[in-house]
């Protein structure tokens, strides 16, 4: 491809995506095919010769597009979203096409620069004390990760860096028994073993005891464990539950544990001025991910990673090897000392993009709108004598089960739920999840796609409730 064909196979592209993103209600949402389907139509061996652009797009259509799931899609309430918008987009166009490796202030000044900038605002738009040191990371996997990292390396005064684990003696980690797997995973990376991590008790809205958190923190040191790190949740994956943070901070301050909060979805309801009492009560805690990527209309991946000990982080991870010393080093941040990868995608200018084309104030509205019309939903469900809300519909996510009054059986119920959400989503009209709340088969309806608009929400209800009419 020249750059002739490029520019007029690039136009027509642009037309492509804006026809995708303008019928994508005429999409089912949840692709149809069946495993191994798409595999079947590609060719097992690489193209020996070079194969024209339309060729390509041709088989983009007939074989791609029908097994992409639709994300994008107004009624896709499944999971949590993973949002974009049109800025975010077209940013990415040009980061692809700048293609810049972003490890270092040398190798991209201005994406390290508008990284260094794109964190200040959003510590400023979340309203996070003024305490934390910001950088992206891919993930919140990823960020948890590096929270995990820093407080070994902190507490072990870096020797596990140097030494390993050997001669440590065991450290523990704390997390709800509602908080996401990626806790556990990096529990695993980490080198603490996923028998040392424990998963605390809950309460009736799903939020973390903090007694049993105390009395677990005092059993381990009895044992002649090392509490290291508690993760507290700001909005967990099942029903957004938030954990009691002032009294896990108050115990961990105590006990001088690492407390690293983890806000990747909720985090982004802290734009809104009536929930910044909540960052307010961040200022004593460690480390904090949010995922722009899941609610904040850019596209995945970008995941706000906002740490005090900056240097702790940075410790933990630089390396230096001749070929990557410049000479500014010492007075420019270099990113790839903050995190695990070296190379680093140019993921700042999606947040720029986004933030100046919709505004604080835009960002507010839109994020207003979405919990507003999930607890519309909430309520409806709570009226309704055939459906049962199973948590707080707080941050535009509810969690609910179909129950008619003449049922009491659980196993019947988690049947009849699993029953209704493959039948939902078969219809293809929209996308719902699951999971399980206090052992209640629970379907999670998220209102957080870009496009989703209060008719969305309100036909997604009639539909369901049509649905349970007939036979499950
Ligand atoms: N934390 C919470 C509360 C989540 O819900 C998720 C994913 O949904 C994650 C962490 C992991 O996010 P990521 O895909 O950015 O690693």
């Amino acid at each position: 491809m020249d750059l002739h064909e490029f520019r007029k196979n690039a136009h027509q592209l642009v037309d492509r995506m804006a026809d995708y993103l303008s019928e994508i209600e005429s999409y089912p949402v949840k692709s149809k095919v069946s495993p191994g389907e798409i595999l079947a139509g590609l060719p097992s061996l690489p193209p020996a010769s070079a194969e024209p652009f339309q060729n390509i797009m041709h088989d983009f259509e007939k074989i791609i597009m029908p097994g992409i799931t639709h994300w994008q899609h107004p009624s896709w309430h499944g999971y949590f979203t993973a949002n974009n918008s049109f800025p975010s987009i077209l940013a990415e166009m040009l980061t692809a096409t700048l293609g810049a490796q972003c490890m270092s202030w040398m190798t991209s000044p201005a994406a390290t620069e508008l990284e260094q900038r794109m964190m200040e605002w959003l510590q400023n738009m979340y309203g996070l004390p003024d305490l934390f040191s910001g950088v992206i990371q891919d993930t919140a996997s990823t960020a948890t990760l590096c929270a995990m990292l820093s407080a070994r390396e902190k507490y072990s005064d870096f020797k596990v860096n140097h030494s390993g684990l050997y001669h440590e003696k065991i450290f523990t980690v704390y997390c709800s028994a509602e908080a996401h797997s990626s806790v556990e995973k990096a529990v695993k990376i980490a080198g603490f073993g996923s028998q040392n991590l424990r998963k605390i008790a809950v309460n009736g809205n799903f939020a973390m005891i903090p007694e049993e958190l105390e009395r677990t923190i005092r059993e381990d040191i009895r044992s002649g464990y090392v509490p290291l790190l508690v993760v507290a949740a700001f909005g967990t994956t099942g029903s957004t539950a938030i954990d009691p943070l002032e009294k896990i901070t108050e115990i961990a301050t105590r006990f001088k544990i690492w407390v690293h909060v983890d806000a990747a979805w909720a985090g982004t309801a802290l734009i809104l001025p009536e929930n910044q009492h909540y960052s307010a009560r961040m200022a004593d805690v460690d480390s904090i991910v949010i995922n722009p990527h899941k609610w904040m209309f850019t596209n995945f991946d970008c995941s706000a990673y906002f740490v005090k000990d900056r240097e702790a982080l940075i410790r933990t991870f630089e390396i230096l090897p001749e070929y990557l010393k410049t000479p500014v080093d010492q007075r420019v941040n270099n990113y790839r000392d903050w995190g695990i990868q070296l190379g680093r995608r140019f993921r700042a200018l999606k947040l720029w993009f986004v933030i100046r084309t919709f505004g604080v104030e835009g960002l507010r509205k839109k994020i207003n709108d979405h919990i507003t019309w999930a607890k519309e939903l909430a309520n409806e469900i709570e009226q309704h004598p055939g459906f049962e809300l199973l948590a707080p519909a707080d941050f535009a996510v509810v969690c609910f089960r179909y129950h008619p009054d003449s049922l009491d059986n659980e196993q019947e119920l988690n049947r009849l739920n699993a029953a209704l959400l493959e039948k939902i989503n078969q219809t293809g009209k929209m996308f719902l999840s699951h999971t399980s709340l206090a052992g209640k088969y629970t379907l999670r309806f998220v209102v957080g796609q870009t496009n989703t608009e209060q008719k969305h929400v309100k036909q997604a209800w009639e539909l369901i409730q049509q649905l349970t009419d007939d036979r499950l």
